[in-house]
């Protein structure tokens, strides 16, 4: 890109520069700040429902906050790279099970069965305490595995296919749920559908984005449904900002979870609770 930068003339090739140094710049500080952070001040766990076709809230997707008292709220997008880089992943991301762990045996005391889903960074999955780790925060916190799904992107499970095999049946037999997320965007070869005892597959929210304007989208999205369907994979429709998005969805098949903002925007624990717990009983 550096070259065709230059074609454009001096000065765009100027600016071409100082942008990129802008954006080396802002991740040495975000670096620095992850390093000096302070988890329990600084990082807070949002929830976004997940919700049938009753629309009853079943579920919940935990996606992580960050409020730097000089940078602001840093987006997860900015940030989650950076960690995974500098490896601060690894102690963000127990954090993260730490208290999505003791939220979900909260609410499963309160409200009965409502299953909490949870990111896991490859970086996070491929340490080899990871299992180990995974089931001290499980003794800790008294949490039933049955009402935690853990969402790994398909990366996780082409790199390394044995060992990660072995930790997802580990986790499995624990009674963890398995999610495939982003499901569609990465690779070509579905093979390790066949391999791995998987429960759920979330549709990438690009497929829906763009329905009901493009029907390349939505047959993408009939498709993984089918293959669902076959295999008798749970599923989620993650992006549905509309009713008509919804309305398709639903058409698909009966059991579909939806999880958007056409229900719901990420928010803090109280919040969700109040909104999509509070009477909607067990
Ligand atoms: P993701 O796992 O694919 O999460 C879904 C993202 O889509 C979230 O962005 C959510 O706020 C957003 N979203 C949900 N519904 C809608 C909708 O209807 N319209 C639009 N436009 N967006 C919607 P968010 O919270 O900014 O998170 C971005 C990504 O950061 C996540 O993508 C995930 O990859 C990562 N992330 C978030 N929390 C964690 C975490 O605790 N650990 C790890 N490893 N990654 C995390
Ligand atoms: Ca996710
Ligand atoms: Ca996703
Ligand atoms: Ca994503």
């Amino acid at each position: 890109a550096m070259h065709e930068a230059k074609n454009l003339g001096g000065n765009q090739a100027y600016l071409f520069e100082d942008k990129l140094s802008a954006v080396a710049k802002q991740r040495l500080e975000m670096l620095q700040a992850l390093n000096h952070s302070e988890l329990d001040d600084e990082f807070q766990l949002y929830f976004q429902a997940q919700v049938d076709s009753q629309g009853k809230t079943v579920g919940a997707e935990t996606l992580l906050r960050w409020f730097h008292p000089s940078l602001g709220l840093v987006p997860p997008g900015q940030f989650i790279p950076v960690a995974e880089e500098g490896r601060q992943i690894i102690k963000i991301g127990l954090w993260v099970m730490h208290k999505a762990f003791l939220q979900a045996k909260a609410w499963n005391k309160k409200y009965g069965d409502i299953r909490i889903s949870i990111n896991i960074s490859p970086i996070q999955f491929h340490e080899q305490s990871f299992v180990e780790l995974v089931i001290g925060l499980v003794k800790f916190t008294l949490v039933n595995p049955n009402n935690i799904t853990l969402e790994l992107t398909e990366g996780v499970l082409i790199r390394n296919t044995d060992l990660a095999l072995q930790k997802i049946q580990h986790l499995v037999s624990l009674g963890f749920h398995i999610s495939i997320d982003d499901f569609g965007t990465g690779y070509s070869s579905l093979s390790y559908l066949q391999k791995l005892p998987i429960h759920e597959l979330k549709i990438d929210q690009s497929f829906i984005r763009h329905i009901p304007e493009n029907p390349d989208d939505m047959a993408i999205v009939e498709s993984i449904v089918r293959l669902a369907q076959t295999k008798s994979l749970n599923i989620v429709a993650e992006g549905v900002e509309n009713q008509q998005q919804a309305e398709f969805i639903r058409q698909q098949h009966q059991d579909i979870l939806i999880q958007g903002y056409y229900y719901s925007k990420p928010c803090p624990a109280l919040e969700f609770e109040q909104n999509f717990l509070v009477n909607h009983s067990k």
